[in-house]
């Protein structure tokens, strides 16, 4: 008998209400995590205050429920965790594991990038702080070496912090904690065993893994789900202006979310409401069966 029990999260953030991809990410959480009599918890990912959308966390919510994804426990929201995370900050820097960063988004904006486009930094602040220069941001020291992790959809891979990354941000110089810091330590304190979210956070668990590692806490297991697309071949978002879930003709969305999943509801579910449709999902689970590709959004209902 496993004797660690499940407990998954759905970790949205609250920029706008829940589309088809989210809803996809949103639904195989909690189905894994239900197929293993595990808990689901909802954690609310509003640290970027400036970016989180007034409301927005409330429709998410509601949205969860109308669609029949009811969670576990308490909502756990990032806006109110700022003393974990300045406790996690302390304690790399008390090992010696972080450094303030003074170089500006301009100053940076002829470093090289990585394949996902992100910044990869050139250690400029590494050893020190240039004379004058004020420190605005905090950043990990990556190593260079591989770092190697199981995926349960994509398998095994590996990725070197140092060559693909670079030492990341783990406190922004515009204030908030990033979310690699804020992902850990909450992952950590709520317990979670089963990380199951979209494909375009694959990348980000090396990263994770190097804090867990630093920070002395549990990695748990991850599996990340296919992106929704637009026909553009863009992931759907606020920013690609992805239309909000419905609501009339919920079931029809909840089966295109299982068939991009990996898991199409058999015809007799046709006309099923959320709640008839989840459990069919949850006794039919497989995670091996769920795909590695993006989907294309269905044309909007
Ligand atoms: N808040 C992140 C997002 O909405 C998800 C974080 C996670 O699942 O680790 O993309």
């Amino acid at each position: 008998m496993n004797s660690v029990p499940y407990v998954g999260r759905f970790a949205p953030s609250p920029t706008g209400p829940l589309h088809v991809g989210s809803l996809v990410a949103a639904v195989a959480s909690f189905l894994d995590a239900r197929a293993a009599g595990g808990r689901w918890l909802v954690r609310m990912e509003d640290l970027d205050r400036p970016r989180c959308e007034p409301g927005a966390a409330d429709t998410i919510l509601r949205q969860l429920e109308t669609y029949g994804l009811h969670w576990d426990g308490t909502v756990l929201y990032q806006s109110q965790r700022d003393d974990a995370y300045a406790a996690a900050l302390d304690a790399l820097k008390a090992r010696g594991a972080v450094y303030p960063c003074a170089c500006t988004r301009s100053q940076l904006a002829q470093a090289p990038r990585n394949d996902e486009g992100e910044i990869l930094y050139p250690g400029t602040c590494r050893n020190g702080l240039p004379p004058g220069a004020i420190a605005r941001a905090w950043r990990v020291r990556v190593p260079d070496v591989s770092t190697r992790f199981h995926d349960r959809i994509h398998g095994d891979l590996e990725q070197n912090l140092a060559h693909d990354v670079g030492d990341f941000i783990v406190k922004r110089a515009d204030g908030p904690f990033a979310y690699q810091l804020a992902v850990v330590v909450d992952d950590a304190f709520q317990t979670i065993t089963h990380v199951v979210r979209g494909a375009d956070l694959l990348w980000n668990t090396p990263r994770q893994i190097h804090l867990q590692t630093l920070l002395g806490l549990p990695t748990p297991v991850y599996a990340h789900v296919p992106l929704v697309t637009n026909a553009a071949g863009q992931k759907l978002s606020k920013q690609t202006l992805a239309p909000t879930l419905p609501e009339s003709g919920r079931g029809a969305v909840l089966a295109q979310a299982l068939v991009v999943l990996g898991h199409p509801p058999p015809p007799e579910l046709n006309d099923a409401a959320p709640a008839e449709l989840l459990a069919w999902a949850g006794a039919h689970w497989r995670i091996e069966n769920v795909p590695l590709r993006p989907a294309i959004a269905n044309a909007a209902p």
